[in-house]
């Protein structure tokens, strides 16, 4: 099992770096991401043997069981599931990174849990903002309105986003989405083009964040995502197998 693992993720770097020079960028500027949820510690710890640095879980109570449990490896925790209020503080303990963000309301929730426990010094709680760019009404994240042509709408939207760039205690680095799960992968080539439009658009209009990255891209679909220009690509079923559950 370990073997395989470690021949899995070899594989999946290879073709991260033949992705990335096919549009002329470096692979050393993608981030992968392990993508641990509903596989077990011992799988995740021979991830990390074969040099993965950054693993991904999507449910707070499932990462509060297993995080712990590897609390000796050295591991970025990236939040890229949908983020309940209610579980925000539980999430600012366990996670390195949060890709989730999807509304101002958690905004200021995250904000505020950051500033009870911050010490002098500590540095903000790095997050991305989650868009729905295929607008299916199963997918979370900030609606975007309309086309960007939409002038009206998205001044709205940028401004609200200019409001969370503004809190104290979060880094607001990119943008995150999901493509609709289709058997082609060309079919999400337009969607995490949308992402890097509305990403650049939002970098010019709130300069106050650094915007590098763009959190796209999963096992059926990383290279057409990398292709578009995605920093962290999020692959599980690559690394770990099919899921059971
Ligand atoms: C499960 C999941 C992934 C990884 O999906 P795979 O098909 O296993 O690569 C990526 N991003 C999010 C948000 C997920 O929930």
């Amino acid at each position: 099992m370990e073997q395989q693992i470690a021949a899995n993720i070899a594989r999946v770097r290879e073709r991260i770096a033949a992705a990335a020079r096919r549009a002329g960028r470096s692979p050393d500027d993608i981030t992968l991401i392990a993508v641990t949820k509903t596989y077990p510690p011992h799988l995740i710890a021979m991830a990390l043997a074969a040099g993965v640095g950054d693993c991904g879980e999507n449910r707070v109570q499932e990462a509060a069981a297993k995080i712990p449990l590897l609390a000796h490896e050295r591991v970025c925790w990236h939040l890229i599931g949908h983020l309940q209020t209610n579980k925000a503080k539980r999430a600012v303990q366990l996670f390195d990174v949060i890709h989730s963000l999807d509304s101002m309301r958690l905004a200021e929730t995250l904000n505020r849990h950051i500033e009870a426990v911050a010490l002098p010094g500590r540095q903000r709680l790095p997050v991305l903002l989650q868009v729905n760019v295929s607008g299916e009404e199963s997918k979370e994240g900030f609606p975007l309105p309309g086309s960007i042509d939409n002038r009206v709408a998205f001044d709205v939207f940028a401004s609200e986003v200019e409001r969370i760039a503004a809190l104290p205690y979060l880094d607001v680095q990119g943008l995150m989405t999901m493509a609709p799960y289709v058997p082609d992968a060309e079919a999400a080539r337009p969607i995490f083009k949308m992402l890097h439009i509305v990403r650049d658009e939002l970098a010019r209009r709130v300069p106050q964040a650094s915007w590098q990255h763009l959190s796209m891209g999963m096992t059926n679909d990383f290279e057409v995502a990398i292709e578009e220009g995605a920093t962290l690509v999020r692959i599980g079923r690559a690394i770990f197998g099919e899921r059971s559950t």
